[in-house]
């Protein structure tokens, strides 16, 4: 019997064609590969401006940066994300201080964001966790009425939509990642997308050491050019190797999400009447595509979530605990971010696991992950 991933990225022979090509041409690292995945992205995405960078969380770094983030600010992120959200901040010698999540979305709501919002507030970083849509126009309009700039941490939500437009649009800036954990891939790699000019420009010239000529810049100079550097960067580049790829798997992402919404669909229909289970699930304003499909074990499902997870491995199913919280790793142990206490992130982050679901997973592979999701307790203790 097969093992069966929690995720698989989908690649093939284009992908390996693209980067091959890129080889032959001699320019591997940052150059035209990079420029055209960046217009393409920009256009998929229906943003002005997209910037590529090294991975999202060096594009979160550069987003806090562009918005004026300084040392000694507060940043207002979830605690419920993958732990580079509450890094970023931290790189700037920003305090992260940490919001809650509702239930239905594991997102930041409004309400939870304003529940924190302290003297020394400058930015919020909102995620779309998992590829969920946030409510992004409410948090907007608090941002706006607060001079606050909301960053949108979208790693997760290529393919995803608010308000029957791509995710990831309607935020001062936004930052992506092509992880391999995510659906669109370039082994690593981030963007940063945004329609702000200059923080755009300015975005371009830290990720390349805060030169003000730009490699292509320099290639095509007749004269030996004088570059200068204006300020402290960074080097965030993603390679022309990254980005051929990136061009491909672009290209692809209307499918993928539609595979992954219809796999979601079948793991629905087959928990929808089970007692205990709670499937994530479309929020009203918009389209998950899915990255991370999870599922909240209740009391009354009679199988705790690491008995699921036995249950799950004994049968040659890789799973995953759901979505992590910040504030219960080490790395934030005593953390003064954490002004009032997070209920539903530890909740959450206690009994979701998240199912096998990608691209190529077959109809009869999801079937067996549906039948050892439901079949009777493991007689054994957990954590065998
Ligand atoms: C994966 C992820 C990141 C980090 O992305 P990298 O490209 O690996 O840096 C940040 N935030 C969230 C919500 C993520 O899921």
């Amino acid at each position: 019997m097969e093992r069966i991933s929690v995720m698989k990225p989908w690649l093939a022979e284009a992908e390996a064609e693209a980067v091959i090509d890129v080889i032959a041409s001699g320019w591997v690292a940052q150059g035209p590969r990079t420029a055209a995945f960046e217009a393409a992205f920009a256009a998929h995405q229906q943003v002005a401006h997209a910037v590529a960078t090294s991975s999202c969380t060096t594009a979160l770094h550069l987003a806090l940066k562009v918005a004026g983030v300084q040392a000694g600010d507060d940043v207002v992120v979830p605690s419920f994300s993958f732990i580079a959200t509450a890094n970023a901040p931290t790189y700037l010698g920003a305090r992260p201080v940490f919001a809650d999540v509702e239930a239905a979305t594991g997102n930041v709501t409004v309400d939870t964001v304003r529940a924190v919002l302290t003297a020394k507030t400058t930015a919020v970083i909102a995620v779309d966790q998992g590829g969920m849509p946030l409510d992004l126009q409410p948090l907007r309009e608090l941002c706006d009425e607060r001079g606050l700039a909301l960053i949108e941490d979208a790693a997760c939500a290529a393919g995803s939509t608010y308000r029957g437009a791509p995710a990831g649009k309607g935020a001062d800036v936004t930052a992506w990642s092509f992880h391999p954990r995510k659906l669109l891939t370039t082994g690593e790699g981030g963007m940063l997308t945004t329609d702000n000019s200059a923080w755009a420009e300015r975005a371009r010239k830290l990720r390349e050491h805060a030169m003000d000529l730009s490699a292509a810049q320099r290639h095509s100079a007749t004269l030996a050019p004088q570059e200068s550097y204006g300020e402290i960067g960074y080097n965030f580049r993603m390679t022309d190797l990254q980005a051929a790829m990136g061009l491909v798997q672009l290209g692809k992402l209307d499918e993928m999400v539609q595979r992954r919404r219809q796999l979601a669909s079948r793991y629905q229909q087959a928990f929808a009447n089970v007692p205990g289970l709670r499937c994530v699930a479309d929020p009203e304003y918009g389209t998950s595509n899915f990255q991370s499909f999870w599922i909240h074990i209740g009391p009354e499902f009679g199988k705790d979530r690491e008995q699921l997870l036995a249950q799950l491995a004994e049968d040659g199913i890789s799973a995953r605990r759901g979505i992590m919280a910040a504030h219960l790793q080490p790395a934030y142990a005593g953390h003064s971010g954490l002004l009032a206490p997070l209920p539903v992130t530890e909740q959450l982050a206690a009994a979701t696991l998240i199912l096998p679901l990608y691209h190529q997973l077959a109809e009869h592979e999801q079937d067996r992950v549906i039948a050892s999701v439901l079949s009777p307790v493991l007689s054994t203790a957990a954590g065998a």
